[in-house]
């Protein structure tokens, strides 16, 4: 089969590899599309990665094959790729959180990616996609569930005020899951004309530029319109700083954009407002289930989330180097067998 293999040095090049074995409780996918996320970029722009690493963790398939001791799946079953249970014991497995589990190798670590015709995985880590939706609009389930794990942890509920700082694609993703959660009044952080463009076309209220966020002087003085949660999506510290500055009195916080620079925190501020700071990793299986039921609502402006062009194997490199130069807003899909 064809896989994009990155090679070190910020190249990616498309290579003939061996079809993986299909050995007991896994499961072969021949892949449809593939988004390209930010980790991607980290890993083989930024030269993170291990040479001979193949990308992609945000995919959606057809069955072609069943290994043995696999109940429910069937060749021709359309799937996405997902987290798998945990080990069920650990703390952090009984208080249902498996994406904290004491032995989880995250969907990012769990073999080679799926930037290539087919990818294997373990059949528990299989959805269903529903009826309905197509499995070009189901490659966004992997980031959705990233933005709704977020904004269940917000609290988020109708009627509150929302800050999203950063509108990359979980950025984007987040209003679109703030707006379908009742949330009305929006407003992004993002000095990037592209991506501002279409933060307002997924529905955000209100759209500023990072320097306009005003800094309160004293920590038990609040902005003059507050929000009741706010999520950093862009891993800048500065940003994070001035989200957590904009809350109102036990405001939360989420942080799901990693960096590499750390923030300065007012812990008088944290104190004195009883603000919670919270982060989120991932996702659990519920968040999957509600992610793939949400694409399902039909509500959320799925055309606009997603770059129009899909990109074949051999433009995976001129598709993140676009990305990284902020040449494309939406998510970009990988179609390996366009
Ligand atoms: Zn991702
Ligand atoms: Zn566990």
């Amino acid at each position: 089969m064809r896989a994009a293999v990155y090679r070190g040095a910020r190249t990616v090049v498309v290579e003939e590899v061996a079809v993986p074995e299909v050995g007991p409780g896994e499961v072969l996918l021949e892949v449809s599309h593939c988004g390209i996320c930010g980790s991607d970029l980290h890993l083989m722009m930024e030269d993170w990665g291990r040479p001979g690493t193949i990308g992609g963790h945000e995919y959606s398939g057809v069955v072609v094959e069943v290994g043995a001791d696999v109940d429910g799946w069937a060749p021709g079953d359309r799937a996405v790729g997902g987290p798998g249970p945990g080990c069920g014991t650990c703390r952090a497995c009984r208080a249902g959180s498996p994406n904290l589990c004491a032995t989880h190798p995250g969907p990012i670590m769990a073999g080679p990616g799926a930037f290539a015709s087919y990818k294997l995985l373990a059949a528990d880590r299989l959805f269903r996609v529903p009826d309905g939706v197509d499995l070009r609009t189901a490659a966004l389930t992997e980031p959705l569930a990233v933005a709704w794990r977020g904004v269940r942890k917000a609290g988020a509920v109708a009627g509150m005020r929302a800050l999203v700082t950063g509108a990359g694609p979980i950025g984007l993703l987040t209003v679109a899951a703030l707006r379908a959660s009742g949330v009305t009044e929006v407003t992004v952080s993002e000095p990037e004309e592209g991506r501002r463009t279409l933060a307002q076309r997924i529905g955000a209220t209100e759209i500023v530029s990072p320097e306009d966020l005003e800094m309160p002087a004293m920590p038990m003085e609040l902005v003059e319109s507050p929000f009741d949660i706010a999520f950093d999506c862009s891993g800048r510290p500065d940003a994070m700083e001035a989200a957590l500055n904009h809350l109102d009195r036990a405001g939360t916080l989420v942080l799901s954009g990693t960096g590499m620079r750390r923030p300065r925190f007012d812990a008088n501020r944290i104190i004195l407002n009883e603000l919670v700071v919270t982060g989120t990793v991932e996702y659990t299986p519920g968040d999957y289930e509600s992610a793939l039921e949400l694409l399902a609502s039909g509500t959320l402006p799925t055309g606009a989330l997603i770059e129009p062009e899909d990109v074949p194997l051999d433009g995976v490199q001129r598709a993140m180097e676009r990305l990284v130069a902020g040449e494309l807003a939406g998510k970009v899909l990988v179609a390996p067998h366009a």
